[in-house]
């Protein structure tokens, strides 16, 4: 196999004969939407993030969704998020009628920084969604104080972080709401769409649940308007066979950054030019990608210098929210930081599967060309 960014054939064959037994069960009980299958999932995901309600759906996206309908988020509210994030956690706010507010980023963490969200505070405002990027929290404590002090909601994007942690508490069950994508690429990945949100009031889980089920607690009784947002049995099977693994998984992900640490370190033509990702004091980085910074000026060349020899790389963003002509608004310059991390930010391959071996021929690709 050549190298990938992310190696699902590996993942697959670790586990096979327990995803065959899983689809073998869920096509045996012919429960394929909800049922007992995404029940069970449910609760093992709540088990393993200290006990917090967890409501399956669709995708990720739509759990941003819902939380922000949940929220009571609509027409003219303001949501402050970062503009070095994927779409969806924008759009779902633009969606339903609210204008994202985007802020800076903290170039130590790539995550945003509390004193520019409590500057961009209006009155307005109803929610901050902190994005725990590449597998690292933002600085939720300060941020958690700005949300008490203005009565704003704060809503974590942790599509990104599942297992990882802040000041010891499980990522994604700090704020009123967290969260979760289980795209097949993420740390715990679905064979197909799916996600959750998190709640620990059984309130907020409750009408989060209602939301993701057509406004409906009883079936063909409305109570509002919601939408059609469920999990499926195989999905929700297969996440089940994964999320044991999920912590071996997560030691493998921080073995392997901690390799590429010490092989950036180790190689002075790299060390003089590649900023290896930065670990923030608060918690566990569980390293869904592996985000090094590269000179603005070499780092395309670089990319194409290591594709050449069969080293995939990807650029996690390589254009900000704020300039896209789906969001109009903030001229080009005026987030600086988040302008120069989308110009400089390179990931390299990073999954479980990474061996100690590929780790060092990718660094030595990379030194190559900086030599
Ligand atoms: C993946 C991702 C999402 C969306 O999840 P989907 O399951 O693809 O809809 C939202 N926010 C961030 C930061 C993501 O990385």
């Amino acid at each position: 196999m050549p190298l990938q960014m992310v190696d699902l054939h590996a993942q697959v064959a670790s586990i096979r004969a327990e995803l065959d037994a899983a689809i073998a069960a869920v096509l045996d009980s012919t429960a394929f939407v909800r049922g007992p299958f995404v029940q069970r999932f449910e609760q093992e995901l709540s088990a393993c993030l200290g006990g917090v309600p967890s409501v399956s759906c669709a995708n990720g996206t739509d759990a941003l969704q819902l939380a922000y309908m949940a929220a009571g988020i609509g027409p003219d509210d303001e949501v402050i998020m970062p503009s070095f994030t994927f779409v969806a956690t924008a759009e779902a706010a633009a969606l339903l009628g609210a204008r994202p507010v985007f802020v800076e980023i903290d170039p130590g963490t790539f995550n945003v920084d509390p004193g520019d969200v409590e500057a961009a505070i209006t009155d307005r405002t109803r929610a901050i969604v902190p994005v725990h990027l590449f597998g690292q929290t933002a600085d939720l404590d300060p941020l958690l104080e700005l949300a008490r002090r203005h009565d704003l909601v704060l809503i974590e994007d942790n599509a990104q972080a599942i297992g990882a942690s802040y000041r010891g508490r499980p990522a994604g069950t700090l704020g009123r709401f967290g969260c979760l994508s289980f795209y097949p690429s993420k740390n715990l990945g679905a064979y197909g769409d799916a996600g959750a949100v998190l709640a620990p009031d059984a309130a907020d889980a409750d009408a989060v649940r209602r939301l993701a089920n057509h406004g409906a607690r009883q079936k063909y009784f409305h109570e509002e308007i919601g939408v059609n947002s469920r999990l499926d049995a195989f999905q929700a099977a297969i996440l089940s066979v994964k999320l044991p693994h999920l912590p071996a998984w997560t030691v493998a992900r921080q073995e392997a950054a901690a390799r590429y640490d010490a092989g950036i370190a180790g190689r002075p033509a790299l060390a003089a030019t590649v900023t290896p990702p930065p670990r923030a004091p608060w918690g566990d980085h569980v390293f869904h990608q592996y985000v090094v910074r590269a000179p603005a000026d070499a780092r395309d060349r670089l990319a194409d210098h290591l594709r050449a020899a069969g080293v995939p790389t990807m650029v996690y963003f390589p254009h900000p929210l704020h300039v896209m002509p789906a969001f109009p608004g903030m001229p080009e310059g005026s987030l600086p930081e988040t302008e120069r991390a989308c110009r400089e930010v390179l990931a390299l391959p990073m999954h479980p599967h990474l061996g100690a071996d590929d780790v060092d021929l990718i660094l030595d690709v990379m030194e190559e060309f900086f030599r």
